[in-house]
């Protein structure tokens, strides 16, 4: 259905997953929600379900991803919070109205206050980042080893010790670079 259009990078933190629709971004940049209907399509994987999104809804989606992008970035690095990206994190949350709903199975879901609001599954996002910025979570912020990818992601691992955002791309990538590298006479 989608061929033309590059997978999505799914893992289990919602904002570093968002940030994620961008990947390589010192190097070859690649755009995973190139078109609204992907940034649909992305929301609906992601428990954020909308039934459409318009090209500026899908402008504000992506100056909200590379604000987090940012702050997560300083934060990884111990630097400061850049403060035009803090600005726009603090509206989208501002902006959201989701409401968090409690199943009879005792899981969380996400009831935004229309079918069409995307700005409602952004202000969870952007709250999601915040929470992950302000040291409520589990874990560490780290920046992927890989030099041509640099994604801030989190790591909930038990030594702290993770390289890339992703063992199975940058990992795998950096490994078999190695090996030819080692390979060569
Ligand atoms: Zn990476």
């Amino acid at each position: 259905m989608h061929d033309r259009f590059p997978d999505f990078r799914l893992g289990k933190v919602l904002a570093t997953s968002f940030t994620a629709t961008l990947t390589e971004r010192r190097g070859d940049p690649v755009e995973r929600i190139p078109v609204p209907r992907r940034l649909v399509d992305w929301l609906a994987v992601s428990g954020l379900a909308v039934q459409s999104c318009t090209t500026a809804q899908l402008e504000l989606a992506r100056e909200l991803r590379e604000s987090i992008h940012a702050v997560l970035t300083a934060t990884a690095s111990q630097e400061d919070l850049p403060a035009s990206a803090v600005q726009v994190i603090n509206a989208c949350s501002a902006q959201g109205r989701a409401a968090a709903i409690l199943t009879p199975e005792g899981n969380r879901q996400w009831r935004l206050s229309s079918p069409s609001c995307v700005e409602d599954a952004l202000g969870v996002i952007a709250a999601d980042a915040i929470s992950i910025v302000a040291g409520e979570r589990d874990g560490k912020l780290a920046l992927c080893a890989s030099p041509t990818c640099r994604a801030a992601f989190f790591d909930t691992s038990q030594s702290r010790s993770r390289k890339w955002c992703e063992m199975n791309t940058c990992g795998n990538r950096q490994k078999k670079a190695r090996f030819n590298a080692n390979k060569r006479p």
